[in-house]
């Protein structure tokens, strides 16, 4: 019959309010970044940090500025470009001939062979 000690565990209101001590006593400041793309993020930094001028997009990786009328441009290098983009980019120009060279050697090799 442990029941009484079980209730008189629990007392309610007994203990201090540690809340206020966890999280809400640093003052935060939320900073929104827009990136090329339109997409807002709003990352918030501690008050007595330094606010960087450029965030990344969480959405698409584009670099992101504090004026919404101005973002950044895109890198040329953008980060989440697909791997068939990079095939067709480097198909495009000067390795396209290259492969192209490359397959009439090889016709060439196989006719001297006969
Ligand atoms: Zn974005």
């Amino acid at each position: 019959m442990g029941g009484g000690n079980a209730i008189r565990g629990t007392r309610v209101g007994a203990g201090p309010m540690g809340e206020s001590e966890r999280g809400e006593s640093a003052p935060r400041q939320r900073v929104g970044y827009w990136c090329a793309n339109g997409h807002e993020s709003r990352p918030s930094f501690a008050m007595e940090a330094e606010v960087p001028d450029s965030w990344d997009c969480p959405r698409c990786g584009l670099p992101g500025g504090r004026n919404q009328e101005k973002p950044p441009s895109p890198p040329r290098n953008e980060p989440y470009k697909t791997h068939l983009a990079y095939v067709k980019e480097r198909r495009s120009d000067a390795d396209g001939e290259a492969i192209l060279a490359e397959a009439l050697a090889r016709l060439r090799a196989q006719r001297e062979d006969i």
